[in-house]
């Protein structure tokens, strides 16, 4: 059976150069970089290399790009690393209710430690008010965090208006770009953020790769202590050949992004406008037009989410019900809660998110398949009776 992936906001295929760039240095190239003999240095110049195409990428100076081993680092070292540098100066955090658990949890943790922790409501669509923010700062407050691109919704929130808001309070100011970086585009300066994390398979590069960008002059402790690797920042030898990747997909996102970005919005509405068409009782969630190129994450009355995503399996569709880290758990998307959705109906959301593999043809067998499945099911469900 011909599989269609629909989960490219769970990760992605390596692109077929990265996978080639990544290759001589699992073997070859093998050098320690920190080495100062030729096979290190042959190392250590692939890695700025790397680094120069990751801070092209987002607008950064190479010296302010860090390589570590992915999203989830890169968020606990912005929140944690900047708690504890700036503990002399207050210990409040500010972030949002529909963060990722990488940040949510990391939040949590610090509030075992003393720190106290504001978490921002959205609206309906999943957008951050930024008076909100402004009225959330106090003279404690040192670092505030508000991702740019929800992994969920999709929503795409006005981080240039929060950012200065956070600069003229003189608060640190972190976005985890983890969905954004690769497919929409990104630049430090203009949207004025200090701390900023992205992670190579979200954009088809290899898993357990990332990077941190540090505005110079930010105060941040390292959380990972060693050998000094990273100037510092972050010990550890570093993953030579995930780094070349990172760079490669890097290279290779800035290059096809306009495009590939504008291929799958067409693709992206045609998605919502079937869906919603052609299915009684099913929402758009998240913002219409405030949204990744990639994302359609839709509610369904009267079914259950796993259920459809099982039924789609079956005929060979990848979804998603929520985030993929919470697929295993029965509980509703925080996300979708923070929506103030009732529990009934975030069990309901499918999320599909589109590729750069994905084709017109997929979309269309998705049209064909979902809406029998959501009949079958819905006529199944003691939901529907309770409701009709
Ligand atoms: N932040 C967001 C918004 C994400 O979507 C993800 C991954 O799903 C992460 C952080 C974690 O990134 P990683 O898988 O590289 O640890």
């Amino acid at each position: 059976m011909n599989r269609i992936y629909l989960d490219y906001a769970a990760t992605t295929p390596v692109h077929p150069e990265v996978a080639e760039a990544m290759l001589p240095y699992f073997s070859e190239s093998f050098g320690n970089p920190s080495a100062i003999y030729s096979y290190g240095q042959e190392a250590g110049s692939v890695i700025e290399k790397a680094r120069a195409n990751v801070a092209a990428l987002i607008g950064a100076r190479e010296d302010e790009i860090f390589f570590l081993s992915g999203g989830t680092e890169a968020d606990n070292m912005a929140l944690i690393g900047a708690a504890y540098a700036n503990e002399d100066k207050g210990n409040h955090i500010i972030t949002t209710s529909i963060e990722h658990h990488a940040i949510l949890d990391t939040a949590k943790f610090l509030e075992t430690k003393g720190f106290t922790v504001t978490r921002l409501n959205v609206d309906d669509q999943g957008l951050v008010k930024p008076s909100d923010v402004q009225q959330a700062i106090t003279d404690k407050t040192i670092i505030i965090s508000v991702m740019t691109a929800n992994n969920e919704l999709g929503t795409i929130q006005p981080i240039a208006k929060i950012a200065a808001i956070a600069r003229k309070a003189g608060v640190l100011f972190h976005t985890d770009a983890v969905q954004a970086a690769g497919r929409i585009p990104i630049d430090v300066n203009e949207m004025g953020v200090d701390l900023l994390s992205l992670s190579a398979h979200k954009f088809y590069g290899p898993k357990g790769v990332g990077a941190i960008y540090i505005r110079k002059g930010t105060r941040l402790s390292p959380i990972i202590h060693g050998g000094g690797q990273e100037r510092g920042r972050r010990s550890g030898t570093q993953n030579v050949a995930g780094i070349v990747g990172l760079g490669r997909a890097a290279e290779l996102a800035k290059k096809e992004m306009a495009a590939e970005a504008e291929r799958q919005e067409a693709l992206r509405d045609k998605l919502i406008g079937g869906i919603l068409d052609t299915i009684d009782h099913s929402y758009l969630n998240g913002h219409p037009q405030e949204r990744l190129p990639n994302n359609v994450n839709i509610s369904f009355d009267y079914v259950e989410g796993e259920s459809m995503c099982l039924n789609l399996d079956l005929k060979g569709i990848c979804v998603s019900t929520g985030s993929a880290c919470s697929s295993s758990s029965t509980e509703p998307s925080h996300v979708l809660l923070a929506l103030g959705m009732p529990p009934q109906q975030a069990h309901g959301s499918l999320r599909f998110t589109l590729g750069r593999l994905t084709t017109e043809e997929d979309i269309d067998s998705v049209l064909t398949e979902l809406p029998p499945i959501v009949a079958k099911l819905r006529a199944m469900s003691p939901l529907l009776k309770s409701h009709s």
